[in-house]
């Protein structure tokens, strides 16, 4: 008799919520846990049913879970990945104040009746804020750093590292499917004379202001990059050389044309670009990158504020 005693004393204060039900989803059993953190109480919500007392509970989704542990006997388990919470309880977890309720792992036992039929089930709910809350952290400062790792600083393109993997993606999916893909270098002609009469900071802002153009003018699928101080490298996919020649000329334009004021100053620049697309003559992606860079040189050659498509020498 003892025993039962300390058992009910047990579910009482467990800081595990224990709810029973019957086959109708009525309440058989609601202890101390569910009754702090719910503010309901078990005398007032005995007998009544689960989903007209909580209407924001997933009713469909739920039923189909616990019909199916009557059915097969077998346990079934919510997580909070799965879904946040099944009951909406606030969190007053001190560590963790920061998340607005209380994260839940459920677990849905079947429990039997002395003749082995499962008559009720037991719904155990477990108190995960913590761990979800530090998974959730970890998980945006993984992503946080994932980007950085990837990002040019000053302009927020890709940096080199992550535009030469991008590039290479690119290069081996032509290989593939032999899609037409273009790539556009260039760089800021005359550069070191902006640093020389502007100063440094000038020319900075130069180069973001030029990067700010060029992501104004990318689709979602081009890829971008940041690739040496004054030097800018772009994979258009899906485009033929004479395409890239045109996105090309056309931002080459808007830079031309575009004015930056510093501290009062305008300040107009000019770029250089050299293209080459994926024909069967490229081996491999550094030589794709070395074509581009060639037509770069040559528009440079051939006065500047030029755009060139890369030509073999046969
Ligand atoms: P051109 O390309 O037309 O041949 O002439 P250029 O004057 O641009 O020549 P070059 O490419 O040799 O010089 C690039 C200069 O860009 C040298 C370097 O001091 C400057 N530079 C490189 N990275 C940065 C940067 O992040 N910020 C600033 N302000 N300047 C940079
Ligand atoms: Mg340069
Ligand atoms: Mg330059």
């Amino acid at each position: 008799m003892n025993e039962l005693h300390w058992l009910i004393d047990m579910v009482q204060t467990i800081e595990v919520g224990l709810v029973v039900l019957d086959k109708n989803f009525d309440i058989q059993l609601w202890n101390g846990f569910m009754e702090n953190h719910s503010g309901v109480s078990p005398n007032s919500i005995k007998g009544s049913n689960l989903f007209e007392q909580f209407d924001y509970l997933p009713a469909d989704w739920l039923k189909q879970k616990m019909e199916s542990v009557f059915l097969l006997k077998n346990r079934a388990f919510i997580s909070w990945e799965q879904r946040p919470y099944v009951f909406k309880f606030k969190n007053y977890r001190p560590i963790t104040g920061r998340a607005d309720f209380m994260y839940q792992n459920v677990t849905l036992l079947p429990l039997s009746s002395l003749t082995g039929q499962i008559t009720h089930i037991s719904m155990i709910v477990y108190d995960v804020t913590d761990v979800a809350i530090n998974k959730l952290q970890l998980k945006s400062v993984n992503e946080r750093l994932e980007h950085l790792s990837q990002t040019d600083g000053l302009t927020q393109l890709h940096n080199r590292r992550y535009w030469q993997i991008c590039m290479q993606k690119e290069f081996d999916r032509h290989a593939r499917y032999g899609d037409e893909t273009s790539l556009v270098m260039f760089d800021i002609d005359h550069f070191k004379k902006v640093n020389d009469t502007y100063g440094h900071m000038a020319g900075d802002k130069v180069i973001q202001h030029i990067s700010h153009l060029l992501s104004q003018s990318l689709r979602e699928t081009d890829c971008a990059g940041r690739y040496g101080g004054e030097e800018f490298a772009v994979v258009l996919v899906k485009t033929s050389a004479e395409d890239a020649l045109k996105f090309a000329e056309r931002l080459r334009n808007k830079i031309e044309t575009t004015e930056l004021v510093y501290e009062g100053k305008p300040i107009k620049v000019t770029v250089s670009m050299g293209i080459s697309d994926l024909q069967d003559r490229v081996g491999n992606s550094g030589q794709w990158l070395s074509f581009a860079d060639q037509a770069l040189y040559k528009a440079k050659e051939a006065g500047r504020n030029k755009c060139l498509i890369y030509k073999s020498k046969a």
